[in-house]
């Protein structure tokens, strides 16, 4: 199967007759808003949807997304790879008014052409960990805050801090 660049723009109504597929990337710095919370916006977002018709004149659309996005380790403050994988699944409506079953979310789009950023980056972002750290032992450990057990430090954010001691120490030496 050839895989590539999604169209910027589909009909989803379209795609949803003949009970469609679509499958493709999206480049990261296509996702503007995801981009402000990663640190390196050169990937591609691998994207897999289906669209159907479903009951009252409403569609279905459900895929996933799979991307490894570079956060920055609040640990020791170096990238680290994080592999986001989200499922994607809502009922497109043309009004914020149609009632969709319960549990489920919808996207609201006025006519029949949906971009598939707007699907899938919602939960892209909402799958992004809240703070981003290596798993135990990943570190480097030459960037480790040194002032990480003071209260007072550790609330604040220094990333230089360590970095001015080693030098205060070099000179003195
Ligand atoms: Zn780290």
């Amino acid at each position: 199967m050839s895989i590539g660049p999604l169209p910027e723009q589909v009909n989803y109504r379209k795609i949803a007759q003949e009970a469609g597929k679509l499958e493709g990337f999206i480049k990261l710095d296509q996702c503007e808003r995801l981009a402000g919370s990663i640190i390196e916006t050169s990937g591609e977002v691998q994207v897999k949807l289906s669209f159907r018709k479903a009951r009252k004149h409403r569609f279905l659309v459900v895929g996933k997304a799979d991307v490894v996005v570079k956060l920055e380790c609040q640990n020791c403050l170096t990238p680290l790879d994080f592999n986001l994988q989200v499922d994607v699944r809502y009922f497109i409506v043309n009004d914020a008014d149609v009632e969709i079953p319960e549990g489920e979310d919808s996207l609201v789009c006025e006519g029949e052409m949906i971009r598939p950023v707007d699907i899938i980056e919602d939960e892209l972002i909402l799958g992004l960990p809240m703070v981003a750290r290596h798993s135990d032992g990943d570190c480097l450990e030459s960037h480790i805050h040194i002032n990480e057990n003071s209260p007072v430090e550790g609330a604040t954010h220094r990333p230089f801090a360590a970095l001015a001691e080693l030098k205060d120490k070099f000179k003195r030496s």
